[in-house]
């Protein structure tokens, strides 16, 4: 057993053997096909992420972990007990990633490339020789000349979103069970389903995860750490018309298409998807169905505070007030839904949760970099399930598409931050 661990820093330096075994790792989760789907009714949404599961379910026991259990929604959680003497009790980290791919891009037979030594210049990709990573199009190959870079071949996304993330956890348990003589308190580790769905926490239960806080490795470049996201709702708006014959229609047919194009035409350009960026906040028509009598849309709306997910609202039911008076007789509804809020009002009551991981981030040589993400996360459903989650840099970029491509450095680096943190956090006393 270790007596209390100094704050004065082991060196976690990783040698040829952890880069390896983490290339190894990552090649073989990535050409596992576990590409998840949004219009599923099961969960998980595929039965194919079980195969990935299920061999890193193996793994962690080969390795030595404890309590590794797969449930059956696709939850793989597991322990590596705390080896710090009796009577200290250092709060609990969990360390998260998912295991499905994102529902919209190809992944059936993805056949990574590795590039040693990258020179700069754009990467070929070899399955689609009409598709290159042009270094001008991609400014982080600028920071990452002289990496190990991996790619898929043109035809399929990597998958480093977030099998990258996956591959680094795995090799940090590795390392940590291989260096007994670093003193850590309990580390819980769980692998998820469906993160790209946005179900990924549906049945995730946070009392058998057991942790104080987590970090979902998902994020992009080295150094980064996201712990502020949108504050989303959906609305749902019902125009109600009148159809009737169009031979008889003089004076009476109230057409709802032309209402709910009405509608949709008075949005304030100046606050749509496609006009903002950063922490501007936007309405969304994404469907719209229906008929003369009756039309649907479905929006989604963003912002970063709920004071400017309240004006976009506004907006919208402003637009739909004006729509019922031009088209007198006509009812138009508004629906609107809470979906997820910002992760940040939960992370703010935990500051030591971002500290730590900064402190981590910088020891591991790199400087951090906060960030936000324009859209939710896993980690903030977990936020507000009581579990303080933010999100840590993984290596991957261009996620979703067949452009996608990962560091291994940054990867490395990732796994270092990962030992740093836990190393940290069996120094902290237990949170209230
Ligand atoms: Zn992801």
């Amino acid at each position: 057993m270790n007596e209390t661990p100094s704050r004065e820093v082991p060196e976690f330096k990783l040698g040829e053997r952890e880069r390896r075994e983490l290339l190894e790792r990552f090649l073989r989760y990535a050409r596992i096909n576990t590409r998840s789907s949004e219009t599923s009714e099961t969960f998980p949404s595929t039965s194919c992420q079980f195969d990935l599961l299920r061999l890193l379910e193996k793994e962690l026991k080969e390795i030595g972990l404890q309590d590794v259990g797969l449930d059956e929604c696709g939850y793989l959680f597991a322990t590596l007990p705390s080896n710090l003497s009796d009577d200290i009790k250092a709060p609990v980290v969990g360390y998260l990633s998912h295991v499905d791919t994102y529902c919209g891009t190809n992944s059936d037979s993805v056949k990574p490339q590795v590039i040693e030594d990258y020179r700069g210049g754009d990467i070929v990709l070899p399955g689609n020789p009409d598709l290159k990573i042009a270094e001008a199009d991609n400014p982080l190959l600028g920071k990452c000349h002289g990496h190990t870079i991996i790619t898929a071949d043109g035809t399929t996304l990597l998958g480093a979103d977030d099998k990258a993330g996956v591959a680094e956890i795995v090799t940090m348990m590795d390392w940590l069970v291989r260096h007994p003589e670093v003193p850590h308190g309990t580390v819980r580790v769980g692998f998820t389903p469906d993160e790209e769905t946005g179900n990924g926490t549906r049945f995730f239960n946070v009392e058998r995860f057991d942790a104080r806080a987590a970090y979902t490795f998902d994020g992009s470049e080295l150094g980064e750490i996201e712990d502020e996201t949108f504050c989303g709702d959906s609305a749902t708006v019902t125009v109600t018309g009148l159809d009737i014959h169009p031979g008889k229609a003089k004076d009476r047919m109230i057409n709802a298409l032309r209402v709910g194009a009405y509608l949709i035409g008075r949005l304030p350009v100046e606050h749509l998807p496609e006009t903002t960026e950063k922490r501007e906040s936007y309405v969304h028509p994404y469907v719209i169905g229906g008929e003369v009598g009756k039309v649907e849309i479905k929006f989604i709306v963003r912002g970063f505070t709920v004071e400017d997910l309240r004006a976009r609202e506004n907006d919208l039911l402003a637009v739909a007030r004006d729509a019922e008076s031009a088209f007198p007789g006509t009812k138009v509804e508004v629906l609107i839904q809470e979906s997820y809020r910002n992760m940040k009002v939960v992370l703010d009551k935990y500051p030591q949760v971002l500290n730590l991981a900064e402190e981590a981030i910088r020891r591991a040589g790199a400087d951090p970099i906060r960030s936000y993400i324009r859209g939710g996360t896993d980690g903030s459903a977990l936020c507000f399930k009581g579990l303080p989650t933010p999100n840590i840099f993984a290596g991957g970029t261009n996620f979703h598409g067949l452009k996608e491509w990962a560091s291994l450095d940054w990867m490395l680096k990732a796994v270092e931050t990962g030992l740093h943190l836990t190393y940290l956090w069996g120094c902290e006393k237990e949170m209230p």
